[in-house]
């Protein structure tokens, strides 16, 4: 008879201000996405949550592992819908309640509908007494605490059916996808950047990513379907995401021919820099995104970092500069991008790798580096030799386009200009 009800709720400290409608619209918006494809018969706004009623035949399960990857929801719980009736919504607390287990609980009522005949302290005491008596009966030793308890049994009054549920599922957190601008990220197969991504998505940033890939010692064996799988990962979280492939290893082998060996990785990096500036402008962003984490690697020491900066003409954000490598990968499960990072593929020639690298480069020592390299004639090169990919996210499903050039041969200069 009555279809679950999924009920959605926001941290409110993003509200502050007067963005309150802007961010609202965008969550609503996100949770229609994420939704679609399962039947929704609509999705009601009564003060500070979200009531999403799902139609007839809808896949409960599915629903709640969607509803789990939209951003900006602290948390959700699926509520049994109950007739307008104090007995009824007892009962109903009852067989949500009963299953679980706890010693201590509370019954906390919102009255969105305030032509329900009683008051939310009268729904309270009675829903709190009916649970109490009818699970002592049953010989539970469970007892009523308002402060902390174990387990709250939510009702909410909001106009058509009562709703009643226990069992909370967390949210992701973070800011509704999409309200923060956007930016360009330098995705590696490796595990640290998708993450680094993430966290950017999560502070409602849209990212397009740009990966640089060599050969592969055998045809297939290349980073480009790491990369690809990982978008793949993420694109649920924005609906809609952009991957620019660019053949580095030409690139890499002038740099190998023409610098220093123990800066090679740092030209490398500034090289990724310059090229992945190109396309952020080109989609408008105003900022780029590593995944670099202070002293992980010899190309990531504080001297070293600064050092490749320098060439950047917009911010570089590194959101995990400060966070240990085990924090990292427990994200990357948690979101599904480990296992992927995790495949075996072709990163970068080991002859590409110096055998002693720099420690404590300055940005100077590196524009001497650069010294015998046409620096913009490899920027043209890298963009030129591009490929994009689109991915969105509808129905469920992940949907990708096949890869085409970026950008006809005669933009090339303008890009770069
Ligand atoms: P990750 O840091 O993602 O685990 P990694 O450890 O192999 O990969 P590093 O060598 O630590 O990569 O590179 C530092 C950062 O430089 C990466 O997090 C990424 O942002 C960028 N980067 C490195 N290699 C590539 C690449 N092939 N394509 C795009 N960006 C890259
Ligand atoms: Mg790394």
């Amino acid at each position: 008879m009555n279809n679950p009800v999924i009920v959605v709720h926001y941290h409110e400290l993003w509200l502050k201000g007067g963005n309150r409608r802007f961010f609202l619209g965008k969550l609503f918006t996100a949770l229609r996405q994420a939704l679609q494809g399962i039947p929704v018969e609509r999705i009601e706004q009564p003060g500070d949550r979200f009531v999403v009623r799902l139609g007839a035949g809808a896949a409960l399960d599915e629903a709640i592992r969607r509803v789990e990857r939209v951003l900006g929801v602290a948390y959700f719980a699926v509520a049994r819908p109950v007739e307008r009736d104090m007995d009824a919504l007892c009962r109903a607390a009852w067989e949500e309640t009963e299953p679980l287990r706890f010693a201590t609980f509370a019954v906390r009522a919102k009255r969105s509908d305030k032509t329900f005949p009683h008051s939310t302290m009268e729904i309270e005491s009675a829903v709190g007494r009916h649970l109490l008596e009818t699970l002592r009966a049953q010989g539970r030793d469970v007892r009523v605490q308002l402060k902390d308890p174990e387990l709250t049994c939510h009702v909410e009054i909001t106009p058509g059916p009562l709703l009643v549920y226990a069992r909370k599922i967390p949210g992701t957190g973070g800011l509704p996808a999409n309200t923060a601008g956007r930016i360009t990220c330098l995705l590696s197969g490796g595990y640290d950047s998708a993450v680094a991504a993430y966290h950017m998505m999560k502070r409602g940033a849209h990212l397009s990513f740009v990966h640089f890939y060599g050969t592969g010692a055998r045809p297939g064996e290349s980073s480009l379907h790491v990369a690809s799988g990982l978008v793949r990962a993420l694109v649920p979280y924005q609906f809609r995401a952009k991957l620019y492939r660019v053949p580095f290893e030409a690139i890499q082998r002038e740099i190998v021919r023409a610098a220093p060996e123990g800066v090679r990785i740092l030209l490398y990096r500034r090289m990724m820099l310059r090229i992945a500036d190109a396309f952020a402008r080109r989609d408008r962003a105003l900022a780029l995104v590593t995944g670099d984490s202070l002293g992980q690697v010899a190309s990531q020491t504080l001297r070293n970092l600064v050092a490749v900066d320098a060439v950047a003409r917009m911010p570089v954000f590194r959101p995990l500069i400060g966070t240990d490598k085990m924090d990292i990968l427990a994200t990357a499960k948690k979101i599904g991008t480990y296992d992927i990072s995790s495949e075996p593929f072709h990163d970068c020639c080991p002859v590409f790798l110096p055998r002693s690298p720099e420690l404590s480069a300055t940005a100077d020592e590196l524009a001497k580096a650069e010294a015998n390299l046409d620096v913009e004639a490899l920027v043209a090169q890298g963009i030129r030799g591009a490929t994009i990919e689109k991915f969105s996210f509808s129905e469920g499903r992940v949907e990708a386009t096949e890869p085409v050039p970026v950008m006809p041969a005669d933009q090339h200069r303008t890009a770069i200009a």
